[in-house]
C-alpha cells in the first residue's frame, strides 16, 4: 500500500455515524487533503477497493460490515472568497463542520446560512441531498463547489446547473454523480439580507419573544432553541434525522386524501402538486414513541427514527419497511427514505 497514506485495517465506524451503528471498515483514511485522493487512485490495491466517502456520518445507516476503504473527509479551512455587486463569497473545505461554518458567517455579520443552523454534518455533504430546513435549501445560497473525480484524477468546478438540485437530491444521488468527491463549496450569501421567515413556525417563534426585525444572528439562534426542543441529539440517542422524505403527490391524489382524510396536513407546490408530512402520516399510523426491538420511532417526531441502544442497521430497516407499509396500505402513499443505506 502507499508509504505516505496512514491507512487503518479493520476500523470501528460506531463513533462515525450518528446512529451509533456498530459497523467495522476493512480499511479506513483520513483524508486531510487533495494530494491524499490522489494518492488513494495511484495505488492499485487502494485504487481497486470499494469505497465509501464519508463526512459526519449524520445522513446514512450501516445496514453491515462495510467491506472496503472509507475516505473519511477531514479537510479544514474556510473563509471569504471574494465578492459580486451583490454578494459576499465564502470557501469551506469538505470537511468542516456545518453548524460551525453558519456559526462563523454569522460572527462575520453574513446572513443567508441561518436557517440552516444546527444541521449535523460537514461542509461537502451538504450539497449531496440540497439540505433543507425552515424554508431555506443550499441552492438558494450556492455559487460552486470543487470536485475530485476519482474516475480521472482530475479537480474541476461545478456551478449550481451542473449539481442539478432537487428537493433533498442532486446529480451527486445519481449516476452522473459516481465517483466524485466534493472538496471545497462556496456560498454566495447577499449583501441586501431579507429574513426568511416563511417557515410559520419560525415566524411565530420569534414574534412570541418579542424580536421584530430581527437580524441574521437573531433568526440563527431562534432556529438553534426550535430544533434543540423538537429534535434528538444524536449525543444523547442515535438518530439521522428525518429518515423519510415528505411524498410529492398530485393534486388530484392529495384533493381524493383530503376527502377521506381532512386534517391531512399538505403544503401546495405552485406546480399543481402538493407536498405531505410524512411525520403526520406516521403519527396518524399510530408509529410515533413505538420501538420494534432496538430501534425505534421517536417520541416527539415521528420522521425520526432511533437507535436506542445496540440497534442493528437491520434493526432500523426493519422498522422502516413496517411503517412504510402501514402509511402506504392506510394513505396509499410510498413514502421514500433520505438517508444513504450502505
Ligand atoms: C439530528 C439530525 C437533524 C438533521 N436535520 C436535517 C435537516 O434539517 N435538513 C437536512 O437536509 N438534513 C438533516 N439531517 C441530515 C444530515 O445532517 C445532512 O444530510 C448532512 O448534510 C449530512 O452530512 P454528513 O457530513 O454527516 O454526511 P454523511 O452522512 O457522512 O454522508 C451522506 C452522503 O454524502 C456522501 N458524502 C459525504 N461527504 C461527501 C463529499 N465530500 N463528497 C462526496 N460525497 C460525500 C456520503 O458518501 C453519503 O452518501 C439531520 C441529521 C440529524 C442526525
Amino acid at each position: 500500500m502507499h508509504p505516505n497514506l496512514a491507512i487503518t485495517p479493520d476500523y470501528s465506524l460506531r463513533q462515525l455515524n450518528t446512529f451509533g451503528i456498530d459497523a467495522r471498515a476493512r480499511a479506513y483514511l483520513k483524508v486531510v487533503s487533495t494530494a491524499d485522493l490522489g494518492a488513494v487512485l495511484a495505488d492499485p490495491v487502494l485504487a481497486a477497493m470499494p469505497r465509501l466517502v464519508l463526512g459526519g456520518g449524520s445522513n446514512l445507516l450501516f445496514t453491515g460490515d462495510f467491506d472496503g476503504l472509507v475516505l473519511h473527509m477531514c479537510m479544514q479551512g474556510r473563509g471569504i472568497a471574494g465578492a459580486t455587486d451583490s454578494h459576499t463569497l465564502v470557501r469551506a473545505a469538505a470537511g468542516e463542520n456545518w453548524h460551525g461554518l453558519v456559526q462563523w458567517t454569522l460572527a462575520q455579520g453574513l446572513g443567508g446560512l441561518e436557517n440552516l443552523s444546527l444541521i449535523p454534518g460537514t461542509v461537502g455533504a451538504a450539497p449531496i441531498q440540497n439540505i433543507g430546513a425552515y424554508g431555506t435549501e443550499i441552492k438558494d445560497v450556492f455559487h460552486s463547489l470543487t470536485v475530485f473525480d476519482m474516475a480521472t484524477g482530475e479537480t474541476r468546478a461545478m456551478d449550481a446547473a451542473a449539481c442539478r438540485f432537487g428537493y433533498r437530491d442532486s446529480v451527486f444521488k445519481q449516476s452522473g454523480g459516481a465517483g466524485l468527491v466534493i472538496v471545497d463549496v462556496t456560498f454566495a450569501l447577499p449583501r441586501a439580507w431579507r429574513a426568511n421567515l416563511r417557515y410559520a413556525e419560525l415566524a411565530q417563534a420569534l414574534d412570541q419573544a418579542g424580536v421584530r426585525d430581527p437580524d441574521p444572528q437573531q433568526v440563527g439562534d431562534m432556529v438553534v432553541a426550535i430544533r434543540r426542543r423538537k429534535l434528538p441529539d444524536p449525543a444523547v440517542i442515535g438518530n439521522a434525522g428525518s429518515f423519510f422524505k415528505n411524498p410529492l403527490v398530485t393534486g388530484e391524489h392529495c384533493a381524493r386524501l383530503l376527502a377521506a382524510f381532512p386534517a391531512l396536513v399538505h403544503h401546495a407546490q405552485g406546480d399543481g402538486g402538493e407536498k405531505l408530512a410524512a411525520g403526520w402520516l406516521i403519527d396518524q399510523c399510530g408509529w410515533k414513541g413505538r420501538r420494534m426491538g432496538q430501534a425505534g420511532v421517536y417520541e416527539k417526531q415521528a420522521l425520526v427514527l432511533v437507535n436506542h441502544g445496540g440497534a442493528r442497521g437491520a434493526d432500523v430497516l426493519a422498522l422502516a419497511r413496517a411503517i412504510q407499509a402501514d402509511v402506504a396500505e392506510r394513505y396509499g402513499v410510498a413514502l421514500e427514505t433520505e438517508p444513504v443505506f450502505v
